[in-house]
This record gives structure tokens, C-alpha cells and sequence, in this order.
């Protein structure tokens, strides 16, 4: 998070109304909430935070759909995962015999191809949508609004829902102000 995310919006949003004088150690607070309510958003573009992720490539491919954001993701190109443990993350209800079997076929036909000489950038063809990844998200704290509202709703994959509950979660406590009623 950006160091004294609030105190700097603050003082940027106060150039608007010429109310500097206004500041205090304690005043910040009050004046995003009063920024949100009046729907004056662009001042809270001026602080960002940085998040890593956890989860499944099909939850990825819809958070990279957010355009105002930076993002950094584990390779399928890159990473060769030939000599490693394939992790994928499904749902607990989802894990029959079958889907297992299909799985562990994924995994062992990915191995097989690495073992033929075959790159991993095609080899990755074999492997489904819930593999693990990890993304390194970046963005403003308007955009960070528009995700949470978004994401963390019922509309929203119930994957995803979690995964930006437990993002809620780590919001640091001195910026909560930003992201309240919404977790
Ligand atoms: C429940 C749900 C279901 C979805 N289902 C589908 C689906 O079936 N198929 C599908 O393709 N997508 C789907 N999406 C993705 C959706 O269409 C958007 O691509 C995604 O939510 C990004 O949202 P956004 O464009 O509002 O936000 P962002 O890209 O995060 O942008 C933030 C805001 O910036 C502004 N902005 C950004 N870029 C522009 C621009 N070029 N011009 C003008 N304003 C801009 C807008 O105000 C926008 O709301 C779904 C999303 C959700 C939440």
C-alpha cells in the first residue's frame, strides 16, 4: 500500500478546495469518507496497493479482464513443471473418482510430453483451467473499489467471491476506511 495512503489522499483532494489549513493528524479519515459519499473517486487514484493471489487459472483469466490494473502471473510458458507436483485447486464437492482420474491423467500426460522434449508452452495444452497460479495484481484504490464491488458479490464465480473476501481480509486496518460495507 501506498505509505500513508489516506494522509495522501487527503491532501491531494484538499487542493480542490483550497482547505489544507484544514488538516490534521486525525482529519484524513473523514475526508475520504466524505470523497466516497460525494462520489469524488479520482482523488482516491492517487494511492495504490499491491496484492499477490493464490487461486486457479479460470479466476485469473477474469480478474486480468479489470484494465486499470497492473498484473504479473506465473508462466505456463516458462515454468516447466516436468519435475514437479501439478497442484490444482477445485472445489472439495467437485472431487469424485472420476474428476481425480482426470486430473491425475492431466498431470501424468503433461510429464509424458515434458519427458518427449516437448516445451512446456505447448505441453500446457493438457492442463485445465483450475491449475494453480499466481498473480501479482496492482491498482489503484478507485479501481481496487470497482473490483471488490464487482467481485466480492453474488453474482461473481463463488471462487472468486472467496478469494476477494480473503482479500478484504488483508486490507491493512488504517485504509479499511476505503473498502467499508464491503466485506
Ligand atoms: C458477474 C460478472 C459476469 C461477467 N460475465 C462476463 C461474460 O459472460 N463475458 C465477458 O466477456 N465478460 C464478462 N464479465 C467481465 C466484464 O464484462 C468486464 O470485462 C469486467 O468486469 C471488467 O469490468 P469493467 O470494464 O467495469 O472494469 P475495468 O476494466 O476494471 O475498468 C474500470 C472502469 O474504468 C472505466 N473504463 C475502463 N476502460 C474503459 C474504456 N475503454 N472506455 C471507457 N471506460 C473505461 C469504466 O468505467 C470501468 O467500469 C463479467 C463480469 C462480472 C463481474
Amino acid at each position: 500500500v501506498t505509505p500513508n495512503a489516506l494522509q495522501l489522499i487527503e491532501r491531494a483532494g484538499r487542493v480542490c478546495y483550497k482547505s489544507e489549513d484544514k488538516i490534521t493528524a486525525s482529519s484524513a479519515i473523514d475526508f475520504v469518507k466524505m470523497l466516497i459519499c460525494r462520489n469524488h473517486e479520482a482523488v482516491l487514484e492517487h494511492a495504490t496497493m499491491t496484492m499477490l493471489f493464490v487461486t486457479d487459472r479460470g479466476i485469473t483469466h477474469e480478474l486480468v479482464r479489470h484494465r486499470l490494473a497492473s498484473y504479473c502471473q506465473e508462466s505456463t510458458r516458462y515454468c516447466n513443471y516436468g519435475n514437479k507436483e501439478i497442484e490444482f485447486v477445485v472445489d472439495s464437492l467437485l472431487l469424485s473418482d472420476q474428476v481425480r482420474k482426470l486430473l491425475q491423467d492431466s498431470e501424468d500426460t503433461y510429464k509424458t510430453l515434458i519427458k518427449d522434449g516437448v516445451p512446456p508452452q505447448y505441453a500446457r495444452d493438457v492442463l485445465p483451467t483450475c491449475l494453480k497460479t499466481e498473480i501479482v495484481m496492482t491498482a489503484n484504490m478507485r479501481e481496487w473499489r470497482h473490483v471488490f464491488k464487482l467481485r466480492h458479490n453474488r453474482a461473481a464465480h463463488p471462487k472468486m467471491q472467496r478469494l476477494m473476501s480473503l482479500a478484504l481480509w488483508e486490507v491493512p486496518d488504517e485504509i479499511s476506511t476505503l473498502f467499508a460495507n464491503m466485506g
